[in-house]
Protein backbone atom coordinates (compact mmCIF):
# COMPACT_ATOMS: atom_id res chain seq x y z
CA UNK A 1 0.00 0.00 0.00
CA UNK A 2 1.19 3.44 -0.76
CA UNK A 3 1.11 6.13 1.92
CA UNK A 4 0.85 9.76 0.12
CA UNK A 5 3.82 11.83 0.71
CA UNK A 6 6.16 8.75 1.34
CA UNK A 7 8.61 7.64 -1.61
CA UNK A 8 9.54 3.66 -1.59
CA UNK A 9 12.81 4.77 0.10
CA UNK A 10 10.79 5.46 3.30
CA UNK A 11 7.83 3.17 3.05
CA UNK A 12 10.49 0.06 2.85
CA UNK A 13 12.74 1.76 5.69
CA UNK A 14 9.39 2.32 7.76
CA UNK A 15 7.71 -1.26 7.39
CA UNK A 16 11.44 -2.86 7.77
CA UNK A 17 11.82 -1.27 10.99
CA UNK A 18 8.42 -1.99 12.34
CA UNK A 19 8.52 -5.62 11.43
CA UNK A 20 11.48 -6.01 13.27
CA UNK A 21 10.24 -3.71 16.27
CA UNK A 22 7.16 -5.74 16.33
CA UNK A 23 8.99 -9.27 16.25
CA UNK A 24 10.91 -7.99 19.11
CA UNK A 25 7.45 -7.00 21.20
CA UNK A 26 6.46 -10.56 20.41
CA UNK A 27 9.60 -12.36 21.14
CA UNK A 28 9.76 -10.00 24.96
CA UNK A 29 7.12 -12.43 26.97
CA UNK A 30 8.90 -15.19 26.09
CA UNK A 31 12.75 -14.47 25.55
CA UNK A 32 12.66 -11.64 27.97
CA UNK A 33 13.77 -7.32 27.42
CA UNK A 34 17.53 -8.28 27.13
CA UNK A 35 16.87 -10.51 24.42
CA UNK A 36 14.25 -8.61 22.85
CA UNK A 37 16.47 -5.85 22.64
CA UNK A 38 19.10 -7.72 21.23
CA UNK A 39 16.97 -9.13 18.33
CA UNK A 40 16.06 -5.18 17.74
CA UNK A 41 19.58 -4.00 17.32
CA UNK A 42 20.74 -6.79 15.40
CA UNK A 43 17.64 -6.32 13.31
CA UNK A 44 18.58 -2.41 12.70
CA UNK A 45 22.10 -3.38 12.12
CA UNK A 46 21.26 -5.60 9.70
CA UNK A 47 19.28 -2.45 7.40
CA UNK A 48 22.05 -0.48 8.19
CA UNK A 49 24.20 -3.47 7.02
CA UNK A 50 22.66 -3.69 3.97
CA UNK A 51 22.02 0.42 3.11
CA UNK A 52 25.98 0.74 3.76
CA UNK A 53 26.79 -2.44 1.06
CA UNK A 54 24.65 -0.97 -1.46
CA UNK A 55 26.14 2.50 -0.69
CA UNK A 56 29.72 1.27 -1.08
CA UNK A 57 28.53 -0.87 -4.80
CA UNK A 58 27.16 2.58 -5.59
CA UNK A 59 30.23 5.17 -4.59
CA UNK A 60 32.32 1.85 -6.66
CA UNK A 61 30.20 2.57 -9.72
CA UNK A 62 30.02 6.11 -9.56
CA UNK A 63 34.13 6.13 -10.56
CA UNK A 64 33.43 4.54 -13.39
CA UNK A 65 29.82 5.27 -14.30
CA UNK A 66 28.74 3.46 -17.23
CA UNK A 67 25.78 1.87 -18.14
CA UNK A 68 26.12 -1.32 -18.26
CA UNK A 69 28.07 -2.12 -14.92
CA UNK A 70 25.16 -0.33 -12.97
CA UNK A 71 24.65 -2.71 -9.45
CA UNK A 72 21.87 -4.96 -9.71
CA UNK A 73 20.16 -3.66 -6.07
CA UNK A 74 16.58 -4.86 -4.35
CA UNK A 75 13.99 -2.51 -2.86
CA UNK A 76 14.64 1.08 -2.87
CA UNK A 77 17.77 0.06 -4.47
CA UNK A 78 16.63 -1.42 -6.88
CA UNK A 79 14.16 1.16 -7.87
CA UNK A 80 16.91 4.13 -7.46
CA UNK A 81 18.99 2.15 -10.34
CA UNK A 82 16.39 1.37 -12.87
CA UNK A 83 15.18 5.83 -12.38
CA UNK A 84 19.43 5.83 -12.97
CA UNK A 85 19.28 3.07 -15.86
CA UNK A 86 16.79 5.31 -17.43
CA UNK A 87 18.54 8.66 -17.20
CA UNK A 88 21.56 7.67 -18.24
CA UNK A 89 19.95 5.93 -21.45
CA UNK A 90 18.60 9.18 -22.27
CA UNK A 91 22.18 11.09 -21.48
CA UNK A 92 23.49 8.57 -23.98
CA UNK A 93 20.50 8.78 -26.06
CA UNK A 94 20.94 12.57 -26.68
CA UNK A 95 24.80 12.51 -26.48
CA UNK A 96 24.58 10.40 -29.75
CA UNK A 97 22.11 12.62 -31.14
CA UNK A 98 24.61 15.88 -30.12
CA UNK A 99 27.15 13.75 -32.03
CA UNK A 100 25.82 13.17 -35.11
CA UNK A 101 24.46 16.74 -35.30
CA UNK A 102 27.97 17.75 -34.64
CA UNK A 103 29.10 15.76 -37.36
CA UNK A 104 26.41 16.92 -39.64
CA UNK A 105 27.97 20.74 -38.71
CA UNK A 106 31.30 19.66 -39.48
CA UNK A 107 30.28 18.20 -42.70
CA UNK A 108 28.37 21.06 -44.03
CA UNK A 109 31.65 23.57 -42.51
CA UNK A 110 33.94 20.95 -44.31
CA UNK A 111 31.56 21.64 -48.00
CA UNK A 112 31.33 25.24 -48.09
CA UNK A 113 33.05 27.15 -50.64
CA UNK A 114 33.48 29.85 -47.71
CA UNK A 115 35.99 30.20 -44.62
CA UNK A 116 34.73 29.33 -41.67
CA UNK A 117 36.60 29.77 -38.47
CA UNK A 118 35.60 30.14 -34.80
CA UNK A 119 37.26 32.29 -32.63
CA UNK A 120 37.28 32.54 -28.42
CA UNK A 121 36.74 35.16 -26.17
CA UNK A 122 40.89 35.73 -26.56
CA UNK A 123 40.26 35.56 -30.61
CA UNK A 124 42.29 32.15 -30.44
CA UNK A 125 41.42 29.74 -33.37
CA UNK A 126 38.89 27.10 -31.66
CA UNK A 127 37.74 25.64 -35.24
CA UNK A 128 37.89 26.47 -38.26
CA UNK A 129 37.11 24.61 -42.02
CA UNK A 130 39.35 23.61 -44.97
CA UNK A 131 38.47 26.49 -46.59
CA UNK A 132 39.26 28.50 -44.04
CA UNK A 133 42.95 26.66 -43.68
CA UNK A 134 43.50 27.55 -47.27
CA UNK A 135 42.26 31.06 -47.25
CA UNK A 136 44.58 32.06 -44.31
CA UNK A 137 47.37 29.33 -44.75
CA UNK A 138 46.77 27.77 -41.18
CA UNK A 139 46.90 24.13 -40.39
CA UNK A 140 44.41 23.15 -37.31
CA UNK A 141 46.64 20.23 -36.48
CA UNK A 142 49.26 23.25 -35.51
CA UNK A 143 47.60 26.02 -35.46
CA UNK A 144 44.61 25.37 -33.14
CA UNK A 145 44.69 27.28 -29.82
CA UNK A 146 46.87 30.05 -31.55
CA UNK A 147 46.27 33.79 -31.50
CA UNK A 148 44.60 34.33 -34.72
CA UNK A 149 47.22 37.89 -34.90
CA UNK A 150 49.87 35.86 -34.45
CA UNK A 151 49.08 33.84 -37.79
CA UNK A 152 47.15 36.67 -39.76
CA UNK A 153 49.69 39.74 -38.96
CA UNK A 154 48.17 42.25 -41.57
CA UNK A 155 48.11 45.55 -39.84
CA UNK A 156 44.85 46.15 -41.30
CA UNK A 157 43.23 42.78 -39.94
CA UNK A 158 44.26 43.78 -36.65
CA UNK A 159 42.96 47.01 -37.09
CA UNK A 160 39.66 45.32 -38.42
CA UNK A 161 39.87 42.98 -35.53
CA UNK A 162 40.34 45.80 -32.80
CA UNK A 163 37.73 48.41 -34.59
CA UNK A 164 34.84 45.96 -33.02
CA UNK A 165 32.85 47.52 -35.83
CA UNK A 166 31.91 44.69 -37.82
CA UNK A 167 28.70 46.19 -40.02
CA UNK A 168 31.59 46.14 -43.27
CA UNK A 169 33.47 43.33 -44.54
CA UNK A 170 37.32 43.84 -44.91
CA UNK A 171 38.67 43.69 -48.37
CA UNK A 172 42.65 42.00 -48.06
CA UNK A 173 44.89 42.01 -50.46
CA UNK A 174 47.77 40.03 -50.66
CA UNK A 175 46.63 37.99 -47.11
CA UNK A 176 48.95 35.25 -48.25
CA UNK A 177 51.61 36.78 -49.18
CA UNK A 178 50.55 36.21 -52.89
CA UNK A 179 48.02 37.55 -55.58
CA UNK A 180 45.31 36.76 -53.77
CA UNK A 181 42.46 38.88 -52.84
CA UNK A 182 39.83 37.72 -49.74
CA UNK A 183 37.01 39.45 -47.77
CA UNK A 184 37.17 38.70 -44.32
CA UNK A 185 33.78 39.19 -42.16
CA UNK A 186 33.49 39.20 -38.38
CA UNK A 187 30.22 38.18 -36.82
CA UNK A 188 29.68 37.91 -32.75
CA UNK A 189 28.39 35.05 -31.08
CA UNK A 190 27.43 33.59 -28.01
CA UNK A 191 29.84 34.59 -25.36
CA UNK A 192 32.20 37.16 -27.03
CA UNK A 193 32.90 34.86 -29.46
CA UNK A 194 33.02 35.44 -33.21
CA UNK A 195 33.10 34.20 -36.39
CA UNK A 196 35.19 34.94 -39.22
CA UNK A 197 34.14 33.98 -42.50
CA UNK A 198 36.31 34.26 -45.71
CA UNK A 199 35.59 34.35 -49.17
CA UNK A 200 38.55 34.37 -52.17
CA UNK A 201 37.75 37.38 -54.56
CA UNK A 202 40.91 37.22 -56.65
CA UNK A 203 39.04 35.85 -59.59
CA UNK A 204 36.09 38.74 -59.26
CA UNK A 205 39.09 41.22 -58.51
CA UNK A 206 40.86 40.12 -61.68
CA UNK A 207 37.88 40.41 -64.16
CA UNK A 208 36.65 43.65 -62.26
CA UNK A 209 40.32 45.07 -63.00
CA UNK A 210 40.05 43.72 -66.53
CA UNK A 211 36.42 45.41 -67.61
CA UNK A 212 37.94 48.82 -65.68
CA UNK A 213 41.21 48.76 -68.20
CA UNK A 214 38.78 47.69 -71.13
CA UNK A 215 36.47 50.64 -70.67
CA UNK A 216 40.06 52.58 -70.18
CA UNK A 217 41.06 51.24 -73.49
CA UNK A 218 38.50 51.30 -75.59
CA UNK A 219 37.93 55.27 -74.20
CA UNK A 220 41.51 56.03 -75.30
CA UNK A 221 40.87 54.40 -79.05
CA UNK A 222 37.76 56.32 -79.61
CA UNK A 223 39.60 59.43 -78.49
CA UNK A 224 41.97 59.89 -81.34
CA UNK A 225 39.38 59.17 -84.04
CA UNK A 226 36.79 61.78 -82.13
CA UNK A 227 39.15 64.57 -81.24
CA UNK A 228 40.43 64.59 -84.98
CA UNK A 229 37.30 64.24 -86.64
CA UNK A 230 36.06 66.94 -84.49
CA UNK A 231 39.18 69.41 -85.22
CA UNK A 232 38.16 69.08 -88.61
CA UNK A 233 34.99 69.51 -88.52
CA UNK A 234 35.36 72.82 -87.26
CA UNK A 235 37.75 73.63 -89.79
CA UNK A 236 35.47 72.78 -92.41
CA UNK A 237 32.59 74.75 -90.95
CA UNK A 238 34.51 77.77 -90.16
CA UNK A 239 33.61 79.92 -92.81
CA UNK A 240 36.13 82.54 -92.15
CA UNK A 241 38.98 79.85 -93.28
CA UNK A 242 39.42 80.12 -97.10
CA UNK A 243 40.21 76.43 -98.11
CA UNK A 244 41.55 74.64 -100.72
CA UNK A 245 40.06 72.24 -102.79
CA UNK A 246 43.05 69.71 -102.40
CA UNK A 247 42.96 71.17 -98.53
CA UNK A 248 39.79 70.36 -98.49
CA UNK A 249 40.02 66.86 -100.51
CA UNK A 250 42.90 66.23 -98.14
CA UNK A 251 40.67 67.01 -94.90
CA UNK A 252 38.09 64.86 -96.09
CA UNK A 253 40.06 61.93 -96.77
CA UNK A 254 41.71 62.39 -93.41
CA UNK A 255 38.75 62.19 -91.69
CA UNK A 256 37.01 59.57 -93.69
CA UNK A 257 40.31 57.26 -92.28
CA UNK A 258 39.88 58.01 -88.69
CA UNK A 259 35.88 57.40 -89.46
CA UNK A 260 36.41 53.81 -90.50
CA UNK A 261 39.03 53.60 -87.75
CA UNK A 262 36.17 53.96 -85.23
CA UNK A 263 34.06 51.65 -87.70
CA UNK A 264 36.57 48.96 -87.53
CA UNK A 265 36.75 49.14 -83.85
CA UNK A 266 33.36 49.03 -82.96
CA UNK A 267 32.53 46.29 -85.54
CA UNK A 268 35.67 44.48 -83.28
CA UNK A 269 33.91 45.53 -80.41
CA UNK A 270 30.54 44.09 -81.16
CA UNK A 271 32.49 41.06 -82.46
CA UNK A 272 33.93 40.05 -79.15
CA UNK A 273 30.32 40.87 -77.23
CA UNK A 274 28.73 38.79 -79.03
CA UNK A 275 31.20 35.99 -78.65
CA UNK A 276 30.80 36.47 -74.92
CA UNK A 277 27.05 36.58 -75.26
CA UNK A 278 26.92 33.04 -76.10
CA UNK A 279 28.61 29.74 -75.02
CA UNK A 280 28.81 28.10 -78.31
CA UNK A 281 28.55 29.05 -82.25
CA UNK A 282 25.12 28.58 -83.30
CA UNK A 283 25.72 27.49 -87.20
CA UNK A 284 27.99 24.84 -86.31
CA UNK A 285 28.39 22.54 -89.69
CA UNK A 286 30.56 20.57 -91.34
CA UNK A 287 32.89 23.18 -93.60
CA UNK A 288 34.06 22.86 -96.95
CA UNK A 289 37.84 23.91 -95.71
CA UNK A 290 38.81 23.57 -99.36
CA UNK A 291 36.41 26.25 -100.65
CA UNK A 292 36.82 28.67 -97.54
CA UNK A 293 40.90 28.84 -97.62
CA UNK A 294 40.36 29.52 -101.69
CA UNK A 295 38.41 32.51 -100.35
CA UNK A 296 40.97 33.59 -97.81
CA UNK A 297 43.62 33.30 -100.28
CA UNK A 298 41.37 35.31 -102.35
CA UNK A 299 40.82 37.88 -99.79
CA UNK A 300 44.78 38.25 -99.03
CA UNK A 301 45.33 38.83 -102.78
CA UNK A 302 43.30 41.74 -102.82
CA UNK A 303 44.37 43.01 -99.24
CA UNK A 304 48.25 42.85 -100.37
CA UNK A 305 47.58 44.80 -103.61
CA UNK A 306 49.92 42.45 -105.51
CA UNK A 307 53.02 43.51 -103.14
CA UNK A 308 53.12 39.69 -101.57
CA UNK A 309 52.89 35.91 -102.91
CA UNK A 310 50.51 34.24 -101.82
CA UNK A 311 50.02 30.31 -101.23
CA UNK A 312 47.96 27.61 -100.09
CA UNK A 313 47.30 23.70 -100.06
CA UNK A 314 44.32 21.97 -98.41
CA UNK A 315 44.29 18.48 -96.97
CA UNK A 316 41.34 17.42 -99.26
CA UNK A 317 40.18 14.68 -96.94
CA UNK A 318 39.82 16.52 -93.84
CA UNK A 319 36.73 17.98 -92.96
CA UNK A 320 35.97 20.55 -89.88
CA UNK A 321 32.59 20.97 -87.89
CA UNK A 322 32.37 24.67 -86.72
CA UNK A 323 30.85 27.99 -86.36
CA UNK A 324 31.32 28.70 -89.94
CA UNK A 325 30.79 32.55 -89.90
CA UNK A 326 33.01 32.88 -86.74
CA UNK A 327 36.03 30.90 -87.93
CA UNK A 328 36.13 32.55 -91.22
CA UNK A 329 36.48 35.41 -89.12
CA UNK A 330 38.98 34.24 -87.11
CA UNK A 331 40.63 32.91 -90.10
CA UNK A 332 40.35 36.23 -92.08
CA UNK A 333 42.07 38.12 -88.75
CA UNK A 334 45.32 35.64 -89.16
CA UNK A 335 45.44 35.89 -92.96
CA UNK A 336 45.48 39.86 -92.57
CA UNK A 337 47.93 40.38 -90.01
CA UNK A 338 49.94 37.82 -91.95
CA UNK A 339 50.32 40.76 -94.79
CA UNK A 340 50.01 43.25 -92.71
CA UNK A 341 53.14 42.52 -90.32
CA UNK A 342 54.97 41.44 -93.80
CA UNK A 343 56.86 44.31 -95.66
CA UNK A 344 56.30 43.75 -99.63
CA UNK A 345 57.70 41.13 -101.41
CA UNK A 346 57.25 38.88 -98.37
CA UNK A 347 55.24 35.66 -98.88
CA UNK A 348 52.17 34.16 -97.44
CA UNK A 349 51.41 30.40 -97.23
CA UNK A 350 47.91 29.24 -95.81
CA UNK A 351 47.40 25.62 -94.77
CA UNK A 352 44.83 23.03 -93.67
CA UNK A 353 46.34 20.04 -92.84
CA UNK A 354 45.71 16.64 -90.42
CA UNK A 355 48.47 16.22 -87.27
CA UNK A 356 47.76 13.12 -85.57
CA UNK A 357 43.98 13.21 -86.27
CA UNK A 358 44.14 16.84 -85.66
CA UNK A 359 42.90 19.58 -87.34
CA UNK A 360 45.55 22.42 -88.19
CA UNK A 361 45.17 25.61 -90.15
CA UNK A 362 48.12 27.74 -90.05
CA UNK A 363 49.13 30.72 -91.63
CA UNK A 364 52.87 31.34 -92.07
CA UNK A 365 54.65 34.77 -93.23
CA UNK A 366 58.02 35.42 -93.90
CA UNK A 367 56.83 38.97 -92.54
CA UNK A 368 58.81 41.27 -89.31
CA UNK A 369 58.31 38.31 -86.86
CA UNK A 370 57.81 38.60 -83.01
CA UNK A 371 60.09 39.03 -79.85
CA UNK A 372 59.28 36.01 -77.72
CA UNK A 373 58.65 38.32 -74.45
CA UNK A 374 55.44 39.30 -76.36
CA UNK A 375 54.13 36.12 -77.61
CA UNK A 376 52.15 35.16 -74.25
CA UNK A 377 50.51 38.32 -74.50
CA UNK A 378 49.48 38.89 -78.36
CA UNK A 379 45.94 37.36 -77.71
CA UNK A 380 45.06 39.92 -75.02
CA UNK A 381 42.92 42.76 -75.75
CA UNK A 382 44.49 46.19 -77.18
CA UNK A 383 47.96 44.25 -76.77
CA UNK A 384 50.06 45.68 -79.56
CA UNK A 385 54.50 45.58 -80.08
CA UNK A 386 54.22 48.58 -81.90
CA UNK A 387 51.33 50.77 -81.52
CA UNK A 388 52.25 52.88 -84.61
CA UNK A 389 52.20 50.11 -87.47
CA UNK A 390 49.09 48.75 -86.08
CA UNK A 391 47.28 52.00 -86.30
CA UNK A 392 48.86 52.67 -89.91
CA UNK A 393 47.78 49.32 -91.44
CA UNK A 394 44.00 49.76 -90.16
CA UNK A 395 44.94 47.33 -86.82
CA UNK A 396 41.96 47.69 -83.35
CA UNK A 397 44.39 45.79 -81.52
CA UNK A 398 41.78 43.17 -81.32
CA UNK A 399 42.07 40.90 -83.67
CA UNK A 400 44.13 37.98 -81.80
CA UNK A 401 41.83 38.70 -78.95
CA UNK A 402 38.79 37.50 -81.14
CA UNK A 403 40.93 34.25 -82.95
CA UNK A 404 41.23 33.39 -79.54
CA UNK A 405 38.10 33.54 -77.86
CA UNK A 406 36.46 31.63 -81.23
CA UNK A 407 39.30 28.93 -80.63
CA UNK A 408 38.09 28.66 -77.29
CA UNK A 409 34.43 28.28 -78.58
CA UNK A 410 35.84 25.29 -80.77
CA UNK A 411 37.94 23.87 -78.15
CA UNK A 412 41.08 24.56 -80.05
CA UNK A 413 44.18 26.35 -79.36
CA UNK A 414 46.27 28.65 -81.01
CA UNK A 415 50.21 28.00 -81.51
CA UNK A 416 52.14 30.84 -82.33
CA UNK A 417 55.48 30.22 -83.56
CA UNK A 418 57.99 33.31 -84.44
CA UNK A 419 61.33 34.51 -85.20
CA UNK A 420 62.29 37.76 -85.06
CA UNK A 421 62.94 39.43 -88.34
CA UNK A 422 61.94 36.42 -90.21
CA UNK A 423 58.11 35.54 -90.12
CA UNK A 424 55.64 34.40 -87.60
CA UNK A 425 53.14 30.83 -87.89
CA UNK A 426 50.28 31.02 -86.15
CA UNK A 427 48.24 27.82 -86.09
CA UNK A 428 44.62 26.78 -84.80
CA UNK A 429 44.71 23.18 -83.93
CA UNK A 430 41.11 21.74 -83.67
CA UNK A 431 40.88 18.64 -81.61
CA UNK A 432 40.10 15.17 -83.23
CA UNK A 433 36.56 14.88 -83.02
CA UNK A 434 36.30 18.21 -84.60
CA UNK A 435 37.80 16.81 -87.60
CA UNK A 436 36.21 14.23 -90.20
CA UNK A 437 38.17 12.32 -92.33
CA UNK A 438 36.54 11.82 -95.64
CA UNK A 439 39.29 9.55 -96.99
CA UNK A 440 39.08 6.74 -93.99
CA UNK A 441 35.28 6.87 -94.69
CA UNK A 442 35.69 6.57 -98.27
CA UNK A 443 38.03 3.48 -97.67
CA UNK A 444 36.11 1.85 -95.43
P1 LIG B 1 46.26 44.42 -84.44
O1 LIG B 1 44.95 44.95 -84.83
O2 LIG B 1 47.11 45.42 -83.75
O3 LIG B 1 46.94 43.72 -85.54
P2 LIG B 1 45.99 41.81 -83.25
O4 LIG B 1 45.27 41.42 -82.00
O5 LIG B 1 45.56 41.19 -84.52
O6 LIG B 1 45.91 43.38 -83.29
O7 LIG B 1 47.51 41.50 -83.03
C1 LIG B 1 48.15 41.94 -81.86
C2 LIG B 1 49.59 42.27 -82.14
O8 LIG B 1 50.30 41.08 -82.48
C3 LIG B 1 49.80 43.19 -83.31
O9 LIG B 1 49.68 44.53 -82.93
C4 LIG B 1 51.19 42.83 -83.76
O10 LIG B 1 52.13 43.54 -82.99
C5 LIG B 1 51.31 41.36 -83.42
N1 LIG B 1 51.09 40.47 -84.57
C6 LIG B 1 49.96 39.84 -84.91
N2 LIG B 1 50.13 39.10 -86.03
C7 LIG B 1 51.41 39.26 -86.39
C8 LIG B 1 52.21 38.75 -87.49
N3 LIG B 1 51.71 37.90 -88.40
N4 LIG B 1 53.50 39.15 -87.54
C9 LIG B 1 54.00 39.99 -86.63
N5 LIG B 1 53.30 40.51 -85.59
C10 LIG B 1 52.02 40.15 -85.49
Amino acid sequence: MEVPGLNAAWAGFIAMVASIAVAALVAWPFAGAEWALVFLAAGLATIAAYHARNLAAFLRWLKEPRRESLPIGTGAWEEAYTTLHGLIRGRDESERTLAAALARFRAAGQALPDGVLILNSDSQIEWANPTSELHLDIDMRRDAGQGITNLLRHPDFIGYLESNDYREPLVLRRARGDASVLTLRIIEFGDEQKLLLTRDITVQEKADTMRRDFVANVSHELKTPVTVLSGFVETLSNEGMQLSDAQRRKFLGLMSDQAHRMQRLIEDLLTLSALESSARPDDEQNIDVRSLVEKLAEEARMLSGGRHKVGFSVDPDARLTGGVQELASAFSNLVSNAIRYSPEGGEIRIDWRLRDGQGVFSVEDSGIGIERRHIARLTERFYRVDNSRSRETGGTGLGLAIVKHVLTRHQASLEIRSEFGRGSTFSAVFPARRVEKIGAARAA
